[in-house]
C-alpha cells in the first residue's frame, strides 16, 4: 500500500519525538540535539535511511560524503542503501593520506575539516550528508572541499535542521539543493 502524505507526516513526527534535547551540552547555552534515541530503534534508523535514500533511486549518485562524526553513521548506511561509495570528511590530523583542507568560522575562532585528495574524482556525482544543520558553517567548508576536487554536488542532506539559525540560506546561496528530514 502506498503511504499517504498524512502517513509520512505522522512518521516524521514520530522520528522527531526520538530526538532528545540535552541542554547546556557541550557548553552552557547550547541545546544539543541528541540523535542516539532514534539510532537505538531499528525501525527509526531504517526509516530515516529509506526516506533519504529513496530520493536517489535512479539518480546515479556515485559517492556519499559524510562529515565527522555523526555524519558518518548516516553516510555509511545511505551509501550502502543506494549503492554508492563512501567518502569521509574529518577533523584535522585524522586522515592518513594526502589531504585538502577547508577552514570555517566558529562562534569563537576557527576550525577546519579535511578530505583525502583522491576521495572524489572530477565530475563524480556526490551527496553530502550530516546529522544537524545549524549555522551551515561546517557544511559550507565541506562543500568547498568537494568543489575543489571537482565533484558534482547533487544534494546536501541532513537528518535535522535548526531552521531558526538559517543555515539553509548559506548553502542555497552556493547553488545547491538542501534536504532535511526533520525540522525544528
Ligand atoms: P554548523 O556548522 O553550525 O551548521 O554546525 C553543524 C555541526 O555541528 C554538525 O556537524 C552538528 O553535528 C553539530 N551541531 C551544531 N549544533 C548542534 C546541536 N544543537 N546539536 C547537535 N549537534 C550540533
Amino acid at each position: 500500500m502506498r503511504e499517504t502524505d498524512l502517513d509520512i507526516k505522522k512518521e516524521i513526527e514520530e522520528l522527531k519525538s526520538l530526538i532528545r534535547d540535552v541542554p547546556d551540552f557541550p557548553k552552557p547555552g547550547i541545546v544539543f540535539k541528541d540523535i542516539t534515541p532514534l539510532l537505538h530503534r531499528p525501525w527509526a534508523f531504517q526509516k530515516v535511511i529509506d526516506y533519504i535514500g529513496n530520493r536517489y533511486v535512479g539518480a546515479g549518485v556515485e559517492i556519499v560524503a559524510g562529515i565527522e562524526s555523526r555524519g558518518f553513521l548516516l553516510a555509511a548506511a545511505l551509501a550502502y542503501k543506494i549503492g554508492a561509495g563512501l567518502a569521509i570528511i574529518r577533523k584535522p590530523g585524522k586522515l592518513p593520506y594526502k589531504t585538502l583542507s577547508a577552514t570555517y568560522t566558529l562562534e569563537y575562532g576557527q576550525d577546519a575539516i579535511e578530505i583525502h585528495e583522491d576521495a572524489i574524482s572530477k565530475g563524480t556525482k556526490v551527496v553530502l550528508i550530516d546529522d544537524v544543520l545549524a549555522t551551515g558553517g561546517t557544511m559550507g567548508a565541506a562543500i568547498e572541499l568537494v568543489e575543489k576536487l571537482g565533484g558534482h554536488i547533487v544534494s546536501v542532506d541532513f537528518l535535522l535542521e535548526l531552521t531558526f539559525l538559517k543555515g539553509r540560506e548559506r548553502i542555497v546561496s552556493k547553488g545547491y539543493p538542501v534536504f532535511s528530514l526533520i525540522k525544528f
